[in-house]
């Protein structure tokens, strides 16, 4: 924890507060005095991935954070909603209490929180992380979204009419 004014390494807690998953400490710099703030993160254990592929790699929250950034761009999503979903997802990870957990899990529960906050950007990760083979299976992904009648505030895909869901669905209406 380098002071940001002269980085030296040695520094004082003045003050410390728990704000759930993130500790906030007031520190002095033991070289020049200067107050900062950090924002410690508790990770009780780390985490590792398994890709794919078998490799293992140390869970980033950071690449997690750029993923989800890419996917969100230029959406009209609440400041702080990003933040709070990559948080939501890690401690999703932590509580579950595995030293080891599989990429395709994490990229479900992605998938699942995208789709509540935003449908554009879920089809966007979803594009990427499931790989679509052709505009067939995005438009399969497309029309289940739609079945799910998730599809109402004004910033999402429009609601099909009911008949039309009654009729993807195979329901009959009387
Ligand atoms: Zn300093």
């Amino acid at each position: 924890m380098n002071c940001p004014y002269c980085g030296g390494q040695e520094s004082t807690v003045i003050d410390s507060r728990g704000l759930d998953e993130v500790v906030r400490r007031r520190r002095k710099c033991l070289a020049c005095n200067a107050r900062f703030t950090t924002y410690e993160r508790i990770q009780p254990h780390d985490i590792f991935i398994i890709k794919k592929d078998g490799r293992r790699e140390e869970f980033s929250r950071d690449k997690l954070l750029s993923g989800i950034h890419k996917a969100c761009e230029k959406r009209p999503l609440p400041t702080g909603a990003i933040d709070k979903f990559v948080e939501a997802i890690e401690a999703e990870l932590y509580k579950a209490g595995k030293s080891e957990v599989s990429s395709s899990y994490i990229g479900d529960l992605v998938m699942e929180g995208l789709r509540k906050l935003d449908h554009i950007a879920y089809i966007r990760f979803a594009s990427v992380y499931r790989e679509f083979a052709d505009i067939g299976d995005l438009k399969q992904e497309v029309d289940s979204l739609a079945i799910r009648r998730e599809l109402i505030s004004a910033n999402q895909l429009p609601l099909p009419s009911s008949e039309a869901v009654d009729s993807l669905v195979g329901r009959k209406r009387r």
